[in-house]
């Protein structure tokens, strides 16, 4: 019935995990090889559900949910059966187009026939259309929250100009920023915030926002920061600069001004299908990943697991446009920096010398 769900728990990576439960709302904490998140298993609010990625399992070290894979905590969270479960993480992210090879094709009929019932389940957030999802559109609340001026962003090279060209708020009753984003078309699609106040940083730096008990939440897998702001830009450029964060975007502003910014943010440290193929269905011919320097020194295993995170990506579109990477092999940045953390001098020497394989 339906994929074979070891089938598709193979195609899944450590980041889709962390993907997937951001989505559900489970705060997913990064610790290398094992993620903590919300007890979002049970509907409990405390960090003790654990993912192991060797063994692709959770633990819930609360109530009485025990150890369970992928599919049995999206049954859980999302009140479906296992079938529907699978169908659920192929749908989000885009399995079917990305590797049909590896699933069993003699089922797809089946799972075709599922496709209108499970599509109901799923337009609870999203609206698929002509394999474009539509994601969730929010009223601008926030159109009137005042434009910053945000002092320890000053430090980092981003300028007032960029964050109001990107319609950067503040949000005086949790002390935090706010970074609205934008579907191609400009629409609402969700806010992310960035608290100050040092109590909530347990929450994790960056999390959706919520006013008026309404959590302005999205899918990341289905949207890239900045790209109604670039469009035009990479359209003529026939080139895309891909980074992680939002704060990336905005430094790339700030150094290169808004008539020049090709750059958009995938917020997260994966490249979606979905994603690819926005800026695809712009007419790139060069696509360049700039994501953060995930590692001390060349050689080191965290070099090794980078590399091999960098070559699936080159594997997965080698053959539908040409991928250079912003790769620092000169020692310019520090570890965690984004290219751009270091200034425009040494984003433009990884730019001028980006490695293609
Ligand atoms: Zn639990």
């Amino acid at each position: 019935m339906g994929y074979n769900k070891d089938n598709v728990k193979d195609l899944l990576d450590f980041e889709d995990i962390y993907r997937i439960l951001d989505y559900l709302g489970a705060e997913p904490q990064d610790h290398g090889n094992h993620l903590v998140c919300k007890t979002i298993c049970h509907g409990g609010d405390s960090h003790k559900l654990y993912y192991y990625d060797e063994q692709r399992l959770f633990h819930c070290y609360t109530g009485d949910c025990g150890s369970f894979d992928i599919f049995e905590l999206v049954c859980k969270v999302e009140h479906l059966k296992l079938n529907d479960a699978i169908s659920f993480v192929v749908s989000f992210f885009d399995l079917y187009v990305l590797d049909q090879k590896k699933i069993d094709q003699s089922e797809d009929w089946q799972y075709l026939t599922r496709w209108e019932e499970i599509d109901q389940i799923y337009q609870q957030t999203i609206n698929r259309e002509n394999n474009e999802v539509k994601l969730k559109i929010y009223d601008n609340v926030i159109e009137n929250f005042p434009h910053p001026f945000i002092y320890s962003w000053a430090q980092e090279g981003i300028s007032k100009e960029a964050c109001d060209f990107m319609d950067i708020r503040f949000d005086p009753m949790n002390g935090g920023v706010l970074i609205p984003h934008y579907d191609k078309n400009s629409n609402l699609v969700g806010i992310r915030t960035r608290t100050f106040v040092q109590e909530q940083e347990v929450y994790g730096k960056y999390r959706p926002w919520k006013y008026h008990n309404l959590i302005y939440s999205h899918p990341l897998a289905f949207n890239l920061y900045g790209l109604d702001r670039a469009k035009d830009n990479i359209k003529d450029m026939e080139m895309a600069i891909v980074v992680e964060s939002e704060k990336s975007v905005l430094q790339y502003l700030s150094y290169y001004g808004k008539c020049n910014s090709i750059c958009v943010a995938v917020c997260g440290s994966s490249l979606s299908k979905y994603q690819f193929n926005l800026l695809k269905n712009l007419g790139i011919k060069e696509l360049v990943i700039g994501f953060d320097k995930d590692f001390t020194e060349i050689g080191s295993n965290d070099f090794q697991k980078v590399k091999k995170k960098l070559l699936n990506i080159w594997n997965k579109y080698k053959n539908d446009v040409n991928i250079s990477f912003l790769f620092d092999k000169y020692g310019l940045l520090q570890e965690k920096n984004s290219p751009l953390d270091q200034g425009p001098d040494a984003f433009k020497y990884l730019f001028e010398n980006r490695l293609v394989i």
